[in-house]
């Protein structure tokens, strides 16, 4: 089986790789960079919080969660790439009388408690004395994820997928009802099925297809403070979230915003990024700006990632609209679109996830 992997974010190498590893020719065309779009502006938090704990998502991002140990290591193991897996945890300040989030389905296991007094500011006493209580979830994990992408391109090219940096999908090719080809930088290029995994330029290529799916851009902007020696060892998400990295950065994120393709920081994002991280942080204040940044995080119309075949065209499949867990959802996503690419069969419950609940509006 020969697969076109249309774009090269954490989606679409994560994919190309696993497929490669499971015997199929794939051919991975990127119009930058492997990573160069929202994989790389992300901030890297593997967060298991923010979905109802019954929800087929909360399964979806648990399942992957537990993947990426092992993912890392063998990462480090064929290209040598240490992701900066981290595993300390992190702390979810609570509103005065705000209730602790309940597990995910499945996740009774994981390492969950509140924390007040002493016990808070003692694990992490550069925490503003306001805040009385927090979750602590032991079992939080986070990693730079522009190593991560370019680990999974590595380990993509070595497994034998055919990367195409600086190359473009001007369109997908349907004959007699069926993808057979795509056209790229005006050269025609055959396969048995086509991946899209386009990110949130997705819709560039489903539109001219009638595919009634719509992806959109929501802009998330960022910031690094320069963090050495380090003032926080713990990941901190309030209103917005501090991630300290090994490498020497704090990572302020994220805003979530409606701004088209709008390639551009703001005062008033940067302002509020940097308002919220004083206030969980105070002792930040000094810390010198080290970047700034924005991406575009693919957000489909029910904020749920679409995954599997496109009903009406044989041989066209979707991995997309991740929206804010593309980085943790990376592994289970290229082994879900593995595994059903080669078998005909989904390897997890995708009820949620099928591109047709689109056809059908
Ligand atoms: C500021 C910010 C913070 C985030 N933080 C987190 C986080 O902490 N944890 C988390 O899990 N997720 C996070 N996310 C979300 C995550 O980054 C995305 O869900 C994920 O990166 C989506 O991956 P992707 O491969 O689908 O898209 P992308 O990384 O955008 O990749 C799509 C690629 O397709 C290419 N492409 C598009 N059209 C074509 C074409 N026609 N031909 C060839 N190539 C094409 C693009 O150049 C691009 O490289 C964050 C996102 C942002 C913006």
């Amino acid at each position: 089986m020969r697969v076109l992997v249309v774009g090269g974010g954490i989606i679409g190498c994560a994919t190309a790789y696993e497929l490669a590893k499971a015997g199929a020719g794939v051919v991975l065309f990127e119009r930058s960079t492997p990573g160069a779009e929202a994989s790389s502006a992300a901030a890297g938090l593997l967060a298991l919080h923010g979905e109802p704990a019954q929800s087929e998502l909360a399964r979806l991002k648990l399942a992957s969660w537990r993947l990426y140990p092992d993912v890392v290591r063998e990462l480090r193991e064929l290209t040598g790439i240490d992701v900066e897996h981290v595993t300390h945890g992190t702390l979810y300040p609570l509103a005065r009388g705000e209730a602790a989030p309940a597990p995910p389905a499945g996740g009774s296991d994981l390492g969950i408690e509140v924390l007040e007094g002493k016990d808070l500011h003692g694990l992490e006493p550069a925490l503003s004395p306001r805040i009385e209580r927090a979750v602590f979830l032991r079992d939080d994990h986070w990693l730079n994820n522009q190593r991560l992408v370019i680990a999974y391109a590595q380990a993509a090219a070595r497994a034998g997928v055919d990367i195409r940096p600086g190359s473009n999908v001007s369109r997908v090719l349907v004959e007699a009802g069926r993808a057979r080809a795509v056209e790229a930088d005006g050269e025609r290029v055959s396969g048995d099925a086509v991946l899209l995994a386009a990110g949130a330029w997705t819709s560039e290529l489903t539109a001219p297809l009638g595919v009634g799916l719509t992806i959109e851009p929501r802009r998330g902007q960022m910031l690094a403070l320069v963090h050495t020696p380090p003032v926080l060892t713990y990941c901190v998400d309030g209103e917005v979230y501090l991630v300290p990295r090994p490498s020497g950065e704090l990572l302020i994120g994220a805003t979530v915003e409606r701004a088209g393709f709008q390639r551009a920081v703001t005062a008033e994002g940067i302002q509020s990024l940097l308002q919220r991280a004083l206030e969980l942080v105070p002792s930040l204040a000094g810390l010198p700006i080290a970047r700034t940044w924005c991406g575009f995080r693919p957000w489909a119309p029910d904020g749920l990632p679409v995954l599997g075949p496109w009903p009406a065209i044989e041989g066209l499949w979707l991995a997309t609209g991740h929206f804010r867990n593309g980085i943790l959802l990376a592994p289970i996503t290229a082994r879900l679109m593995t595994d059903w690419l080669t078998t005909g069969k989904p390897s997890v419950e995708v009820g949620d996830f099928l591109p047709e609940r689109f056809a059908r509006r």
